[in-house]
């Protein structure tokens, strides 16, 4: 085969980042200080709308750290999206804490707010007290019902980490995602829509949080000529080179949400009417960034084709595809949490594809992946 691969969504410069690395290394700034770190906290903090932003090493970083500052010790629950990626949940446990997970509503894919109380309740009946924190998750860049799980946490007074690792660019009611929670978090990995190679964020409209969040995440440095400590510190701090990179990504991000949507559009155009293949609308009041573009394939409307058939007759054509998220109720490695499932995410599981959605991704390779669904499906 002389087609290169397909890939399911893969990084794309925009041009300006190479200027802003060499930058770095002209001022030799090549360490977890400098001025682009600065200048990428601002750049983020101004996109968002919210006034304080920590530049981290990853996603999962700066939920370990959101953690940190609302006091989760060994022993406490922390409420979480059961529909998620195991870095929403991984900080909990190292925490010594937890999870209590929460499974999806249809509408949004996200964390079913009715589920989310019934399970506040309940944990509250059997333990006594009530969860320490909630991570609300907003999956493939689609909004979930945001302002109704604020409503539950607020009446039982439990803060809410907002994880929008997936959803930079993505707004509810035109407020950007990551900024409802009392802390929000955001991921630059390599697959995300934009990325720093591998970095993290976390927001809040508390200075005090994003201060702290700052000082743990270089070691926890007392102000000392010697290395003095008080606290246990982290070397999560994101490197000055990598804060160029975004700085640089920062530039196209408006351009990449664009692209993306244009891939959901076009294959909802192509396969948006066969029998058996749902997308999942834009719910109201969403702007959803569609990071990822999913179908389900209901093998019930496909003569008995499944997500799997698909999945094989795209990688034998070499092009990239994967089941959504496996949830973490359903996950070996926490198979003794509590969990409060209601059905909605293990038949996404079972349903569901993500397809080629890069930005970068380009138009005859979409056609060619669209060409092929359709093809699989006319045979059955
Ligand atoms: C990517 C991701 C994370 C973790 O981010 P990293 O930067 O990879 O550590 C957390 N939550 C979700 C939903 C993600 O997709």
């Amino acid at each position: 085969m002389t087609r290169d691969k397909v890939w399911l969504s893969s990084p794309h410069m925009g041009g300006e980042e190479a200027r802003f690395v060499t930058e770095a290394f002209e001022t030799n700034w090549v360490s977890p200080v400098g001025p682009h770190i600065h200048a990428f906290e601002e750049a983020l903090a101004t996109y968002n709308k919210i006034p304080h932003c920590a530049a981290l090493s990853s996603g999962t970083a700066a939920i370990h750290l959101a953690l940190i500052m609302l006091d989760v010790n060994p022993g406490d629950e922390v409420i979480c999206s059961s529909f998620t990626f195991s870095g929403s949940c991984n900080p909990i446990a190292y925490q010594g804490a937890t999870p209590v997970f929460v499974d999806s509503e249809t509408s949004t894919w996200n964390m079913d707010p009715a589920l989310l109380e019934e399970a506040i309740a309940d944990r509250r009946r059997k333990t006594g007290r009530k969860p320490k924190a909630i991570i609300a998750v907003h999956l493939y860049g689609t909004p979930a019902r945001i302002e109704d799980i604020m409503a539950v946490a607020r009446r039982h007074e439990i803060p809410v980490i907002e994880d929008a690792a997936e959803a930079l660019g993505a707004t509810y009611k035109g407020k950007p995602l990551g900024t409802f929670g009392d802390l929000g978090i955001y991921s630059f990995n390599g697959n995300k829509i934009i990325t720093t190679s591998g970095g993290g964020a976390l927001v809040s409209e508390n200075e005090a949080w994003i201060k702290k969040a700052r000082f743990l995440s270089t070691q926890a440095r007392d102000p000392a000529p010697h290395y003095q400590h008080s606290e246990i510190g982290y070397n999560y701090r994101l490197s000055n080179i990598c804060a160029g990179i975004g700085r640089g990504q920062m530039l196209v991000l408006d351009e990449r949400v664009r692209q993306r949507r244009a891939n959901f559009e076009f294959y909802t155009r192509e396969l948006g009417s066969l029998p058996g293949l749902y997308f999942l609308p834009e719910p109201e009041h969403s702007f959803s960034n569609r990071w990822l573009t999913t179908v389900l394939i209901d093998p019930a409307g496909t003569h008995g084709v499944t997500r799997e058939d698909i999945r094989l007759a795209l990688e034998a054509s070499n092009i990239e595809s994967r089941p959504l998220w496996k949830p973490m109720h359903a996950q070996p490695v926490f198979k003794d949490a509590p969990s409060y499932v209601n059905g909605v995410s293990d038949r996404l599981f079972d349903l569901g594809l993500c397809l080629p959605s890069g930005s970068n991704l380009p138009a005859a390779d979409r056609s060619l992946v669209a060409e092929i669904i359709k093809k699989k499906l006319q045979k059955a």
